[in-house]
């Protein structure tokens, strides 16, 4: 689903991700873990062209892609993301938000839309919250919104951008549920975290990145309890 090669990206003298590789599967969940400021987010961003790389191969769906000449608009439709802060639209109800790109960017007539939205919210349970705004919500609700909005696009992939470091302790598990039953449907899923109980449970491989490269991967049993890269070893004992 993913496949990127020797991947390069750089902030003006500050080189950032430094030949990365990777490869995700079909249905495969990856969680990446490193330091602050060891690149996490400009990968994820790279992988759907928030950020577009200075040298290196991105393939999405088996399809080579060119920053120069494809639409990533289109791109982006195939891979959700879903951020910190949410980034909901403060001044759209909560249905209009899960709404907008459907009807907006891909053309699909509002009362589809709609219908399709109220089984996204229901499926993140929020079904009794479409007409109410961001600001009434708390930080999980706000978070499930966005899932559902992401998921209205039909993503065959979805970016997870520490998408429970920003809520009080007590909303993260609502966060995690809904993102656990999205693994167990079979979404391929790349999900930066600190949740490292999440990571062992979910993934099928943890990465785990050291100043722009990607030092360490393997089975979460294998790098939680035997890391081998000292760097990964010195990171895990700081947040197990
Ligand atoms: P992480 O998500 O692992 O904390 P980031 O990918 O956000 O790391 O950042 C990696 C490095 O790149 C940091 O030093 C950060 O300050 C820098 N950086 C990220 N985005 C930008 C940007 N748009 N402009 C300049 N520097 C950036
Ligand atoms: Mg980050």
């Amino acid at each position: 689903m993913i496949r990127i090669k020797g991947l390069n990206k750089s902030f003006g003298t500050l080189h950032v991700l430094k030949d990365v590789d990777i490869n995700v599967d079909k249905s495969e969940v990856v969680v990446l873990i490193g330091a602050s400021g060891s690149g996490k987010s400009t990968l994820l961003r790279c992988i759907n062209f928030l950020e577009i790389e200075d040298s290196g191969e991105i393939e999405i769906m088996g399809r080579k892609v060119d920053p120069q000449k494809d639409n990533l608009n289109q791109i982006r439709e195939n891979v959700g993301m879903v951020f910190q802060h949410f980034n909901l639209f403060p001044h759209k109800t909560v249905m209009e938000n899960v709404i907008e790109a459907p009807v907006f960017v891909k053309k699909m007539p509002r009362q589809e839309a709609t219908k399709k939205a109220m089984d996204l919210l229901n499926k993140v349970g929020l079904s009794d919250k479409a007409d109410v705004y961001p600001s009434q919500l708390s930080g999980g609700q706000k978070q499930r919104v966005a899932i559902a909005r992401a998921l209205a696009m039909n993503p065959d992939i979805m970016l997870f951008d520490e998408p429970t470091s920003a809520l009080d302790p007590e909303l993260v598990g609502e966060v995690l549920q809904v993102m656990k039953e999205l693994a167990r449907e079979g979404m391929t899923m790349v999900v930066v975290t600190h949740e490292m109980g999440f990571a062992k449970e979910v993934a099928d491989r943890v990465f785990f990145m050291d100043d722009g490269k990607i030092v360490e991967q393997g089975q979460p049993g294998d790098i939680f309890s035997n890391p081998q890269n000292s760097r990964t070893r010195e990171f895990l004992s700081q947040v197990l």
